[in-house]
């Protein structure tokens, strides 16, 4: 899969991908004064024999992060970049990023500051990262927001190696699965019928994952590929967000999973929209686990201001990107009468 932003990288996707590394990469990485792997440490005790094992002719250093979110502070920024320059790494090192969208986030940030730029491969680990390894956006946390220091800069290569998704926990499957629904049903009415009648993802075949997330690539990277610079119709990956990002922001982060926060976002979303796709969903997310429950609980007026604060939204007017049908998405503002009674409304379908 070719993804042609200002600067052409290629994803590839599939059970033994990292063979590539020393195949399709090699004058990149044999070029390189130093190979630095940044991974995530969960993921490092995982599975970083199986990369190492790869790339054992470049000899690579590895510098282990926390796992997860945790990585992306200003403070494990500052420890990379000290490893760098301690292993006296210069504008010819190339760092891999090696584990899920945190740590791509970071590695990416880092790959695109250290020496005012070095080329990076992303090597993801989750199935959510077939969304934040595409697309070029890198960031790292402040106290005072999620992702608000960082740059576009794109990757030399994605390698997406599906074998490591064996060790991935059910809420973090759930989580990349919310993103993938969500390409669809931007998307694709079709391959959206398809998603909705899973009703187990532990029952998915490999390569039936595999051919979801190329599609979710395909239809992130036709987006990026217009928008590069999210001045248009990059937003429409927003659909499901608006809500998404209030419930994170209100319950703290990591209470939930990110995926998790969507799905419950695109629940509004389509209601908002009069969907007449709202009950296949709401069943969707219910058979595979998603807490939809909390809908319930969650109190409406806590989250309004966290909504119109929202990246997407302009000064104080609430914006939503709703379906008019599958595949149709639009940026709509709504009235905050509107968007209580949607709330509402929604609530009483799911008891
Ligand atoms: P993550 O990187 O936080 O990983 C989730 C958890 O799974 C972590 O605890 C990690 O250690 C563990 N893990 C990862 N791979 C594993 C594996 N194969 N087996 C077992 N455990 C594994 O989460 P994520 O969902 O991949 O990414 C979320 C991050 O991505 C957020 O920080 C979000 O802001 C960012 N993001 C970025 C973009 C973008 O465009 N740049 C888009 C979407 C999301
Ligand atoms: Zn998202």
């Amino acid at each position: 899969l070719l993804v042609e932003t200002g600067h052409p990288y290629t994803v590839h996707i599939g059970q033994h991908a990292i063979g590539l590394l020393s195949d399709r990469y090699r004058e990149l990485l044999a070029q390189a004064d130093r190979v630095v792997i940044i991974a995530d440490s969960r993921v490092a005790e995982l599975h970083l024999d199986k990369l190492l094992s790869e790339l054992e002719e470049y000899h690579p250093l590895v510098f282990q992060v926390p796992a997860g979110e945790q990585a992306k502070s200003a403070a494990s920024f500052m420890e990379c970049h000290s490893f760098l320059l301690a292993e006296n790494c210069s504008r010819n090192t190339v760092i891999l990023a090696f584990g899920g969208g945190a740590v791509g986030d970071l590695a990416g940030f880092v790959a695109s500051t250290f020496m005012r730029g070095v080329p990076f491969i992303q090597v993801p680990t989750t199935i959510l990262a077939h969304d934040s390894a595409v697309g070029g956006k890198t960031a790292i946390n402040h106290p005072l927001g999620k992702n608000m220091i960082g740059t576009f800069y794109q990757p030399q290569a994605v390698i997406y190696d599906s074998s490591f998704f064996d060790t991935l926990p059910d809420k973090e499957v759930r989580s990349g699965m919310a993103e993938v629904i969500k390409h669809a049903f931007i998307s694709n009415e079709q391959w959206l019928e398809e998603l909705l009648a899973i009703e187990d993802f532990g029952a998915m075949s490999e390569s039936e994952l595999s051919l979801h997330l190329e599609k979710g690539i395909s239809v992130k990277a036709a987006i990026v590929e217009e928008d590069e610079f999210e001045g248009g119709v990059r937003k429409f990956l927003n659909f499901g967000h608006t809500l998404a990002h209030a419930i994170e922001a209100f319950l703290g982060y990591g209470k939930l999973t990110h995926g998790e926060a969507v799905v419950l976002g695109m629940a509004y979303a389509l209601e908002l929209s009069d969907s007449n796709r709202l009950n296949d969903f709401l069943k969707w997310a219910k058979d595979n686990g998603y807490p939809l429950g909390l809908l319930l609980e969650l109190p409406f007026e806590a989250l309004l201001p966290y909504m119109k604060k929202d990246k997407k939204s302009t000064a104080a007017a609430l914006n939503f990107v709703l379906l008019g049908s599958i595949g149709r998405p639009y940026v709509e503002k709504v009235e905050e009468h509107q968007a209580q009674s949607a709330f509402n409304q929604l609530r009483i379908t799911i008891k």
